[in-house]
């Protein structure tokens, strides 16, 4: 009986998406509509039906302008912009009467997670519920769905509905995305055809390199909720903890074969740090899209697949935050009607299971309002047990002589609302000196001392062996900080956030020198030699009038210089105020050490670079070098599409970077490549690059196999034996020889890298070979399989080598991970500045 319903309504469904297709089938009872509130319909391409095409984001936008302008129940505001300009808008939708005091509404509901009395009593206080949609902008159908979800908040006047809105605030977030969803709705709808065609392999369904999945710098922004480094989501997380939402919703899609999918996940993937009153609420509101879903006869599954275990994703980080966090995804027709296996599914179709979910999301926030309400104050009450526990503990970080990196550290702590301090004396634990200026406390009495936990924790041991992603994010880490924790019965000032302003320590008409530990000093030494000046490096340490200077400093001599005196100090203050960096004058060649006039100072040359881009090439890894030249450095990066690499001049670059992908070059390519190197070209490779570099004779390198024995392996086992072999992302330590130009600007001989690969590449036997390895034991944090915990130790994550006139230079580390890993950035920046000091 079952299966005959779903087939019928599979062919009903076919023709609706082709003719028919009108109101109704999104809400088949209209009674009680009221017909002043526009329909979406009239907002889109041609008037059609939503379904009909994709809506692009300008439309959208419009359409809930004019929504809000109509109904009483809907404000919109505009919370940023994306990186192309295009506004991120939300709606607040709840009842009139709620609208008149929303903002005491909004400091009750947040007064609740900070207040120690125990609440019962939630009578005046509605539930708030955040509902976003497509933060995958080729996963179109959230978008599309919130259109009609909109409407009928707006539209429907049922008592029972009017009474919803009573007790809900809904902030609506209907294209978190916009960037990739116009990108996306662009595409597909250019490339429908007037009698919708099916076959998967039709153009329609396979978008251009880069897909619409990502943001402008090509980067998932479902992955950005806990570093927070994309303005997309410093929107977002800005609504967020204004408002504390009791339920997070995240409408996704997954492949057109599979069916709809709604958390709870799998269990034994559950962050440990999430509290499991938190799953049972997710399957209890998982009971109602179970009964609406069924009742439209959709296939559904939950407990598969999805996990909870990353804090990064729209669906987890609620749940450190005392919400819960729903994942929906729904089997893609990403164009407008794609065949799969389960017969033929309709863009309207995956609009309309979007559409109940929201609703059901809806209905089961209203009926489960107190419970909902209780849980988030009980979080925060347990919370702040916790936090009293510690009430004299603190984490106490220090930026290692780079304050820039330390104050970008400090910024995503205060997206957060985490509360920060500062010392007032300086202090030294374990040998390290804890400067008042360099250095940020961070009090574990706090109301988001949990957040603060899913930060910082390092985690070794695991129930699960399998991730959805990273097992692995310390922010600690990432920064590559100096960290300790310590007590202290002291009252400490609150930091404040304050971009650090670099100067002219001491004026000069001789000479300058900029260290290179801070964070910004490789954009200050770009717009120097893009200026065409002279700049040299310090291949060794050396100290003047009383201050040490570290390998790699960097050194301006004002003679000779196609500038005056003046204007080069000139030139100097600007940059120093603009970039942090500060510039240190001296009168005389004369140091301890190297002298200012040693060729141990060697001359360097402006890099031009180009990034390998296009079909094949990982563009998540392509778009952070990007994103990191283009909004940090301000280097300007070519983009170089890999499929007509051989038809460009590459003389005009002097530097190539090819990030992981597939590159199937001919042997003309590969030649001239190989030429292009020779003639003095500098290669930089990352991660499985190094494969293809070592198949085509670029660089010889060998490996350490992973041994893990199939021979006992069972049928039912074998997703599991594969995917615990994966190291999906997480933490080593390595050991930095700190001379070696690869490391200058880092002052320990340790640091924290991410890894998301198994390529092992043996160890040299020539010790200054091996300038970054693998410590013994590395693991900092994460997981990773026995046997590739033997591969990794007695391994090296860098190797370069000469060749001809030029370099290969090759990591198996991503240095530039999601924008976070301000750590290890430097080291990609040094294989770009300082390839002509590597041996
Ligand atoms: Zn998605």
């Amino acid at each position: 009986m079952k299966k005959f319903f779903i087939i019928f309504f599979f062919i009903s469904l076919n023709s609706a998406s082709q003719e028919n297709l009108d109101l109704t089938y999104y809400f088949k009872n209209q009674q009680n509509f009221d017909q002043k509130i526009p329909k979406p319909k009239s907002y889109t391409l041609g008037k059609e039906e939503i379904g009909k095409s994709h809506i692009s984001h300008d439309r959208l936008v419009r359409y809930m302008e004019i929504l809000a302008e109509k109904s009483d129940r809907i404000e919109i505001s505009k919370t940023g912009e994306s990186f192309e300009g295009r506004p991120l808008i939300l709606l607040t939708i709840t009842s009139k009467k709620n609208h008149d005091r929303i903002e005491e509404i909004r400091t009750n509901h947040l007064n609740l997670n900070s207040s120690n009395e125990i609440q019962n009593d939630f009578k005046n206080m509605p539930a708030v519920i955040y509902q976003g949609y497509s933060i995958h902008g080729n996963e179109p159908s959230g978008s599309n769905a919130a259109m009609l979800y909109a409407y009928y908040l707006a539209a429907n006047n049922n008592p029972a509905h009017l009474k919803t809105l009573d007790n809900v605030v809904i902030l609506l977030d209907p294209a978190m995305n916009p960037d990739g969803l116009q990108r996306f709705a662009n595409w597909v709808n250019t490339n429908k055809s007037e009698y919708l065609n099916p076959d998967s392999y039709d153009r329609e369904f396979n978008e251009n390199w880069p897909r619409g999945r990502t943001n402008h710098y090509w980067f998932d922004m479902n992955r950005d909720w806990l570093p927070v480094q994309l303005p997309e989501s410093r929107a977002r997380i800005k609504t967020f903890h204004k408002w504390s939402p009791n339920v997070v919703t995240d409408h996704h899609e997954m492949g057109t074969n599979s069916t709809f999918f709604f958390q709870p996940g799998i269990k034994s993937r559950v962050n440990p740090l999430t509290p499991d009153q938190n799953q049972i609420l997710t399957a209890k509101i998982g009971e109602y899209h179970d009964k609406r879903l069924s009742e439209i006869g959709s296939l559904f599954y939950s407990e598969e697949d999805y996990d909870d275990f990353y804090y990064g994703k729209g669906s987890t980080f609620p749940d450190i935050n005392g919400s819960i966090g729903i994942l929906f995804e729904q089997g893609s027709s990403r164009g407008h009607l794609q065949n799969s296996v389960n017969g033929l599914v309709s863009f309207p179709f995956t609009i309309k299971n979007q559409l109940i979910t929201s609703l059901s999301t809806l209905e089961a926030s209203f009926e489960m309002k107190d419970v909902l309400l209780k849980y988030q104050s009980d979080f925060f009450k347990k919370s702040r047990e916790q936090a009293y526990k510690l009430k004299d503990q603190f984490y106490l970080v220090n930026g290692k002589k780079d304050e820039s990196k330390l104050f970008h550290f400090h910024e995503i702590l205060n997206r957060h609302g985490i509360v920060t301090q500062i010392l007032d004396e300086e202090k030294t634990i374990d040998n390290i000196v804890y400067e008042t200026n360099n250095s940020l406390l961070v009090p574990m009495n706090q109301n988001k001392i949990k957040l603060v936990q899913a930060m910082f924790e390092t985690r070794k041991s695991f129930k699960d062996s399998l991730f959805y992603d990273v097992s692995a994010w310390s922010f600690l880490h990432s920064f590559n900080l100096n960290f300790t924790t310590f007590k202290s019965k002291k009252n400490y000032k609150k930091a404040q956030l304050k971009k650090p302003e670099g100067k002219i320590v001491s004026k000069s008409d001789y000479a300058y020198v900029f260290p290179w530990h801070d964070y910004y000093a490789p954009k200050v030494l770009y717009k120097l030699l893009d200026k065409g000046m002279r700049v040299k490096v310090g291949t060794e340490p050396f100290s003047i009038r009383g201050k040490d200077f570290d390998y790699g400093s960097l050194l301006i001599h004002l003679k000779n210089q196609k500038y005056s005196i003046s204007e080069i100090n000139n030139i100097i203050d600007s940059i120093s105020k603009e970039s942090g960096v500060n510039f240190y004058g001296f009168s005389s060649s004369t140091t301890k050490g190297i002298d200012f006039g040693s060729n141990k100072f060697q001359n360097l040359t402006k890099p031009n670079i180009a990034l390998v881009v296009g079909d094949g090439v990982n563009s998540y890894d392509a778009g952070e070098i990007w994103h990191l030249m283009d909004t940090r450095f301000e280097i300007p990066i070519t983009k170089i599409k890999s499929s007509i690499l051989y038809n460009y001049d590459l003389s005009k670059y002097n530097t190539i970077i090819m990030v992981n992908g597939a590159y199937n070059y001919d042997n003309k390519t590969i030649d001239k490549l190989k030429n292009w190197i020779n003639s003095g070209g500098n290669l930089i490779g990352f991660r499985n690059t190094i494969e293809w570099l070592n198949r085509n004779n670029f660089i010889k390198l060998s490996y350490n196999k992973n041994l893990a024995s199939t021979k006992d392996l069972k049928f039912k086992d074998i997703r599991n034996h594969f995917g615990s072999q994966l190291t999906s992302g997480a933490i080593f330590n390595a050991e930095l020889d700190i001379s070696h130009p690869i490391n200058f600007g880092f002052i320990d001989e340790s640091l924290a890298m991410f890894r998301n690969t198994n390529i092992y590449i043996k160890n040299d036997s020539i010790g200054y070979n091996n300038p970054i390895k693998y410590a013994k034991s590395p693991l900092l944090s994460g997981y990773i399989s026995k046997q590739n915990s033997k591969s990794i130790e007695n391994s090296r994550p860098f190797v370069s080598k000469r060749s001809g006139k030029g370099r290969v230079s090759v990591f198996t580390d991503n240095t530039n991970f999601r924008g976070f890993w301000y750590g290890t950035n430097k080291l990609l920046l040094n294989a770009i500045f300082f390839d002509s000091l590597m041996f």
